[in-house]
């Protein structure tokens, strides 16, 4: 591409304006990163900008802000950085400037520095492209490592010493991961070989950072790739030990049972094709991760993993705490999805009576559809045979569920009686009683005893709770 084409990208007024402001205060200003890079590859230019300024930002932010956000802007003292909303851009100013993290410390040393050193600060060649906003030169393509010919052939290369560029600043490693995994670049063999030198340097980087970049992974169309590459460079070894101890197959009397993690990373991918939901390719990634605390082998029915469904749902806050994923209604998505994971291909059998149908489409209450999608990426068998009666099976479920729903109306389902009604008939206080009544009409309708239907429910609360309350020794007219 040549740089009269790039130059159209930089056909708005933003760029205009920038180019003006630089110019009176005598400071040059550029384009940088991904923007370019993007242009570059695919033909697009994304509306999350990345400006340079040699020298200090705060004047060329401030007057930018005046003309294109009523003077609004974010400054982010602690990493010398400033954000505007343009319309529908969002504009990121950042100083020329060299950084470095020193020894343990995980805060970066920042300094102010010429565009040539911050040139040599950047990540990657390909990210490393800077584009002239000034007069003199407005449009130029500055690209100092040659990353124009890394773009074509695909590949992630740091512009200086990669030991230098990863442990300066070790979150680059997982950066390289991700750019790989977003793109579907290589990582350069050397920057490769350093990533498995400098793992270790990676606990002074902060959770928050680590987690940022791992959710950028898992959300890319095939997550997969970049949860290989943690692996293989044991960066994965550094935050998430226990998505690496699903790794391996053991093999007693001849009989293996399956690699859980490369098991766990296909479920990802699948769920993948089919949503975009951070959240449920959580759940893909977490749905087995009590399997090897709950290994066992036995002479008879070989291997089993029993309860790692109800384990691995108690060990999600503790993970989801240490990597600093939200403590709210995501979690507890996550952690429902990874207990009921097996319940839907459970009822595959035709015995299966409504009921359970029925306490499956309760119990998943508004994360039905999500669960179905899980379980059915959960099938993940090579043999082509079976893969086709799994999924056959898979959608009678689906089939079921579906006719249960319809017939017994019980999409997020809530029991018709409710306590303040059982409290009120008995004229009874607060207490277990008060919940054994109400339970006992849940069930009848769980259980297709009674219909869900107010009227009738009521009726058989007033039936059932005077047995109930008769067994108690308590009286009622
Ligand atoms: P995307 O927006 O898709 O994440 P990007 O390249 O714009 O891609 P940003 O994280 O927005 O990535 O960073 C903008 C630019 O800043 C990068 O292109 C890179 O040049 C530089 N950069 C960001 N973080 C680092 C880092 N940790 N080390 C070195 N350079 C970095």
């Amino acid at each position: 591409m040549n740089v009269k084409n790039l130059s159209s990208f930089l056909d708005h007024p933003i760029f205009y304006v920038l180019s003006e402001i630089g110019k009176s205060h005598n400071q040059p200003v550029y384009v940088v990163g991904g923007f370019i890079r993007d242009i570059l590859l695919f033909n697009k230019a994304k509306k999350e900008v990345d400006i340079v300024v040699v020298g200090n930002l705060l004047p060329i932010v401030e007057d930018f802000a005046r003309i294109f956000s009523r003077g609004e802007y974010a400054i982010y003292e602690n990493f010398g950085t400033a954000m505007v909303c343009a319309g529908d851009y969002r504009i990121e100013f950042v100083s020329a400037r060299k950084e470095s993290y020193r020894g343990e410390s995980r805060k970066p040393f920042v300094q102010p520095a010429t565009l040539e050193e911050d040139q040599l600060r950047r990540d990657f060649t390909v990210n490393a492209f800077y584009l002239s906003l000034n007069q003199e030169n407005f449009g130029t393509l500055i690209d100092p490592f040659n990353g124009q010919a890394d773009l074509e052939k695909k590949i992630l290369r740091t512009p200086t010493n990669p030991d230098i560029t990863f442990s300066e600043d070790p979150l680059r490693m997982l950066r390289a991961v991700r750019f790989a995994t977003q793109l579907d670049f290589q990582i350069a063999p050397d920057a490769l070989e350093s990533i498995k030198k400098n793992v270790e340097r990676l606990k002074i980087v902060s959770q928050e950072r680590i987690t940022d970049e791992f959710n950028k992974i898992i959300l890319t169309p095939i997550p997969s790739k970049g949860l290989r590459l943690l692996f293989d460079t044991r960066l994965l070894h550094q935050f998430f030990p226990e998505l690496v101890r699903l790794q391996g197959i053991e093999i007693i009397n001849g009989i293996g049972h399956k690699d859980n993690f490369y098991h766990t990373l296909k479920v990802l991918d699948n769920v993948a094709k089919v949503s975009d939901n951070l959240w449920l390719r959580w759940a893909a990634i977490l749905h087995d991760i009590a399997k090897p605390i709950t290994k066992k082998f036995d002479e008879k029915n070989g291997w089993s993993f029993h309860g790692h469904d109800d384990k691995g749902a108690k060990m999600v806050p503790g993970i989801f705490k240490r990597l600093r994923l939200p403590l709210n209604e995501k979690m507890k998505y996550v952690q429902k999805l990874v207990e009921l994971h097996l319940r839907p291909i459970a009822l595959v059998d035709e015995e299966v009576t409504d009921s359970a149908i029925r306490r499956l489409i309760v119990d998943a209450g508004e994360y039905l559809e999500d669960l179905l999608l899980l379980c059915k990426a959960d099938i993940t068998t090579r043999d082509t045979q079976k893969l086709q009666r799994y999924l056959a099976n898979f959608e009678k479920v689906e089939q079921r569920i579906k006719e249960v729903e319809e017939r017994d109306r019980l999409r997020n389902w809530q029991p018709p009686i409710t306590g303040e009604m059982v409290m009120q008939y008995f004229n009874l206080k607060p207490g277990p009683l008060v919940g054994l009544i109400k339970n006992a009409v849940r069930e009848a309708i769980l259980e297709g005893e009674i219909p869900n239907e107010e009227s009738i429910a009521y009726q058989y609360m007033i039936e059932k709770g005077k047995k109930i309350l008769q067994e108690q020794g308590i009286t009622t007219n």
